[in-house]
């Protein structure tokens, strides 16, 4: 059976990721913040705590309201640090044994970690590994970075951590727990969002700011591209082990990953959005009588596209809230009815009119055929879809879940073939330089890009040791990516 999102059989994940060290109640606390981060994984989540003298993990499929919540699940989470974490997609055979965060008692002690992002040499790394002999009970990349840990050289738990991390490529942002620390890190380009905040004194790392305002937790700063913090009792040390590179952050998350209320890299994401939507009315005017969002990715951009366009901007398009992500379906058939099942056409708002249709992307092209029929049939005049970046033309392979090239519309069509297929009277993308524009830069910079933009130019800023080779892609089918 085709279980993941996308249902293709390779399978890559989004996670969100969050910890705080020293405070009552940390499980609590922390199951707070992964509902804030539920965005960013729904499949399933896991939290571990340290009491002071042990370890405890919980470890469930399905969102976090399903199990969190219970009184009986927190009891079990006792202690004053804890770390926990949202997983996106289940695969195949992978089932609990890959829902993070993963835990092990290594010869220093014990570790929890809980990572989002995908290592894009793991899978070379593990062959390596079981050849020396390691056995692995899962198929996640992370559970590599255990393995690295165990077996470094290294006298200090600190230095087996930067060893383990020193040999990854890829993207990681991680959260680890061990009994006296909480640490936080980032790859050396800083491709996924990590933030450090305080609630009372107590130390708090998460994904998004989203999460901390959850809480009522201070903003304190991002965690830096190749910075790693470790949180003791006597506060908190930063340092950067690893060699120094240009940052890239992933530029999606501003796109469509991020929630809109969260401040991503000194940049509220929902600003970004619009001014992404204003960028796109800008470079692909046309005549119309009202902007009308796909929600509610979409929602952001038109807002911005309206305001720069001067027309009326309208919800002639409701969401239905009461089901998942349009990918979480597990066929085909299902999936183009999953469409219907969330969204429905505000016949009042769009009959008889000139519509601009946004969404912040096309990657299939499933949701956009299904909705512009929806349009069309409840009345549109003219159907203008306006896409808030540019064409996904390529996989990502640091932890957005993105179908297999083939499978993305951008990467086997024209924007006029595109444009049929959905059926729409004009289709058009905002560039890459626009969107580097609504991201506060004057444009992409050839020789040295500010951001991760792999999946709109296929330029990957690290190697993808992984890929090289047809049996290794097949392997990778049975490598959880990390999230
Ligand atoms: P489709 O073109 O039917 O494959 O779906 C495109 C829609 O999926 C976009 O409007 C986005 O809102 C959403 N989307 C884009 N990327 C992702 C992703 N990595 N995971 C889940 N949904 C996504």
């Amino acid at each position: 059976m085709d279980e993941t999102p996308f249902g293709d059989d390779t399978l890559h994940e989004e996670c969100g990721v969050f910890g705080i060290f020293e405070r009552a109640d940390a499980a609590a606390v922390v199951t707070l913040g992964l509902h804030a981060l539920q965005h960013r994984g729904q499949e399933a989540a896991g939290i571990v705590s340290h009491d002071g003298a042990q370890f405890h993990v919980e470890r469930h499929a399905g969102l976090i309201g399903d199990t969190f919540t219970k009184p009986q699940v927190l009891e079990r989470l006792p202690g004053t640090s804890a770390i926990g974490h949202t997983r996106y997609a289940t695969t195949g055979g992978g089932g609990l044994r890959n829902v993070q965060p993963f835990f092990a008692e290594l010869s220093a002690g014990g570790f929890a970690v809980a990572h989002n992002g995908n290592i894009t040499n793991a899978m070379t790394v593990q062959r390596e590994l079981q050849r020396r002999g390691s056995i692995f009970s899962s198929t996640s990349d992370t559970e590599t970075i255990l393995h690295l840990v165990a077996t470094s050289g290294a006298r200090a738990f600190v230095d087996k951590l930067i060893d383990a991390l020193s040999r990854l490529e890829g993207a990681f942002s991680l959260v680890g727990l061990s009994a006296s620390s909480m640490i936080g890190v980032r790859d050396p380009l800083g491709i996924r969002p990590l933030v450090l905040g305080e609630l009372e004194g107590s130390v708090i790392l998460a994904s998004e700011t989203c999460a901390l305002d959850i809480i009522g937790a201070e903003f304190v700063r991002d965690v830096e591209p190749g910075e790693m913090v470790v949180v003791t009792e006597s506060g908190v040390e930063s340092v950067f082990p690893f060699q120094s590179r240009r940052p890239r952050f992933c530029i999606f998350e501003y796109v469509y990953f991020a929630r809109p209320d969260s401040n991503v890299e000194g940049r509220n994401v929902y600003d970004i959005r619009k001014k992404i939507g204003m960028e796109l009315a800008r470079e692909s005017h046309v005549d119309a009588d009202v902007v009308v969002p796909v929600p509610d990715s979409g929602v952001p951009a038109a807002i911005g596209y309206a305001q720069e366009a001067v027309l009326p901007f309208e919800l002639g398009i409701i969401r239905n809230h009461y089901v998942g992500r349009t990918f979480i379906q597990p066929t085909d058939s299902i999936r183009h009815m999953g469409v219907k099942l969330k969204h429905n056409a505000n016949r009042m708002m769009i009959e008889g009119k000139r519509v601009v249709l946004v969404d912040d992307s096309i990657v299939r092209g499933t949701t956009s055929q299904k909705i512009v029929q929806m349009v069309r049939e409840a009345g549109a005049r003219e159907v203008h879809m306006r896409i808030a970046s540019p064409p996904t033309s390529a996989s990502c392979f640091y932890g957005v879940d993105t179908p297999e090239k083939a499978k993305l519309l951008a990467s086997r069509m024209t924007i006029d073939e595109m444009a049929e297929f959905i059926q729409v009277d004009s289709l058009a993308f905002l560039s890459i330089d626009g969107l580097y524009r609504a991201c506060g830069e004057t444009e992409r910079s050839k020789i040295s890009p500010q951001f991760c933009d792999a999946c709109f130019t296929g330029d990957y800023p690290t190697s993808l040791t992984d890929q090289d080779g047809a049996d290794n892609v097949r392997q990778l089918s049975l490598l959880g990516g990390a999230g």
